[in-house]
């Protein structure tokens, strides 16, 4: 009889509650629920992708280690991750296959995952006469739907046009439908949402999604092989061909010729095409004439930087998707959106480093760590904090004698001063542990280090601590 699962994980989560901190603890491993055990298979259902890529990130040695502990040698791990479809609660979840005993394989775990989009190796089979259409697989990531994206003044239209194009391929007058703007805007997103789309519903269609940089790598590589001709031959026989950043056949003649051809001959049949660029066609530089007008055949919608409201709907919305509701409050996603106005992809980065923060310094995701981060990472024209300033502010706040700080004397309430002196250069300054240390009464960098640990220890353990710090970090922080 194999043990029951929730015994195992309970076992399992005694073991990581001692080895990693109670934020952490909070913020990954209680939201894990487990679902069954079989033949050492221990189910782990996660809220989200993220969360995942998260845990396989940062705790799979202790997760490795704990299984092992208690299924032995034979133990493995499989995620069950609930794809949040909408808000409607409506949930699939889908295994993703970890085997625990092969770091390199965690990457590219095998079941359904998100494509490695950025992977030029060619992974379409040239068509061989006879093979079966349905073999081609499409290249789409299933996170970049239609119901993850958000509809705003800035996308309504591309959006439309696209959703119109989902829903009848070839047979609108949207044909190209060109998606242009700027870096991080979401081309890449709403080009995916399509083909997912029409791929849903017309489940017989050959929907392809193709860089423009791996349809001329396997153009160049369909020439060295002397294999043009199929080539040519697989990208006419798909029903939904979408090519991502197209300004990158710019200057690419012979490219530019077969996608000519290609063009043509899918257009001609009825068949949809989908081009997302960085800019209008009229602005494209180093195309040949006749593309440049084929671009301007059907409609060129652009995808603007979102607004205030927009962004806020769109973090939530990832917030929402990776189970993080409890964890950030709505002040925090305001004061994120509000900060960064650039685009969502620097939005999206912006919320993921806070969440690393927040793990890593073992803190809470607070509107001060959302400010002190968006400071330090983000605007990037932070002032910078200076070890005599950090210094300073702890001296006046414990009301001691800057020398004494200075010094090598280790009277009690001196030594930690100092070492929360050193915490805090060490947090909100570039400085390494030796400079620090020669700072803060001639230390090496060993010290530094442990007065980091056990100012981070005395925060978890020490709520009088806790509130010195709290106060302090604002102090500095905040002037
Ligand atoms: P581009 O291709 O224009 O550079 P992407 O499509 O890669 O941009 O988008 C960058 C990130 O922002 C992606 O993670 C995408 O999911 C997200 N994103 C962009 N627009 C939206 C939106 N309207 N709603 C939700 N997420 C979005
Ligand atoms: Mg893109």
């Amino acid at each position: 009889m194999e043990k029951s699962f929730t015994k195992v994980w309970e076992s399992c989560l005694s073991v990581i509650k001692d080895n990693v901190s109670s934020q952490s603890y909070k913020t990954w491993f209680e939201p894990i629920k487990p679902i069954k055990l079989t033949n050492s298979v221990l189910t782990l259902q996660v809220p989200s992708q993220f969360f995942y890529e998260w845990l396989e990130e940062h705790y799979i040695v202790l997760l490795k280690k704990t299984i092992k502990k208690e299924l032995g040698n034979e133990g493995r791990l499989e995620y069950s991750i609930i794809m949040e479809n909408n808000y409607n609660n409506t949930s699939k979840p889908y295994t993703v296959k970890i085997p625990t005993n092969n770091k390199k394989e965690l990457k590219n775990p095998s079941v359904s995952m998100p494509i490695d989009l950025n992977n030029n190796s060619i992974r379409n089979p040239f068509i061989i006469p006879g093979l079966k259409k349905v073999n081609v697989d499409s290249q789409l990531n299933p996170n970049y739907s239609f119901d993850n994206f958000i509809e705003g003044d800035c996308n309504r239209l591309a959006r439309a046009a696209g959703f119109a194009v989902a829903e009848k391929p070839g047979g609108t007058s949207f044909n190209p439908l060109l998606i242009y703007g700027g870096v991080g805007l979401g081309k890449t997103h709403l080009s995916h949402a399509i083909g997912i789309q029409i791929k849903s519903e017309f489940p017989n269609k050959t929907v392809l999604y193709v860089s423009s940089e791996k349809f001329t790598q396997q153009y160049i590589d369909s020439v060295r092989n002397n294999n043009q001709n199929d080539f040519i031959h697989f990208y006419q026989m798909i029903d939904v061909l979408i090519i991502d950043d197209v300004q990158y056949f710019a200057g690419k003649e012979k490219t530019q010729d077969v996608f000519f051809h290609i063009f043509n001959h899918l257009h001609q049949s009825g068949k949809q095409i989908i081009l997302t660029a960085d800019k209008p066609p009229v602005e494209m530089q180093g195309f040949e004439q006749r593309l440049l007008s084929r671009f301007k055949w059907g409609l060129a919608a652009d995808l603007q930087t979102p607004n205030l409201e927009t962004r806020v709907a769109i973090l939530q919305k990832k917030v929402y998707a990776d189970g993080l509701v409890d964890i950030i409050s709505y002040d925090v996603i305001e004061y994120l959106a509000y900060s960064i106005s650039t685009n969502v992809r620097e939005l999206e980065g912006a919320l993921i480093s806070l969440l690393a923060q927040a793990s890593m310094n073992k803190k809470a995701i607070t509107l001060e760590l959302a400010k002190q981060m968006i400071d330090k990472f983000v605007k990037n024209t932070a002032r910078e904090v200076s070890i005599d300033y950090i210094q300073k502010v702890v001296c006046d706040y414990f009301e001691l004698p800057l020398e004494l700080l200075k010094s090598k004397t280790r009277k009690r309430e001196v030594v930690q001063a100092r070492q929360i002196a050193m915490y805090f250069s060490k947090c909100m300054t570039k400085s390494s542990l030796a400079t620090i240390g020669l700072h803060c009464g001639g230390k090496d960098h060993a010290t530094v280090l442990h007065a980091c640990r056990t100012v981070n220890n005395l925060m978890d353990t020490d709520k009088r601590f806790k509130t010195y710090i709290d106060d302090l970090n604002k102090k500095i922080t905040i002037q």
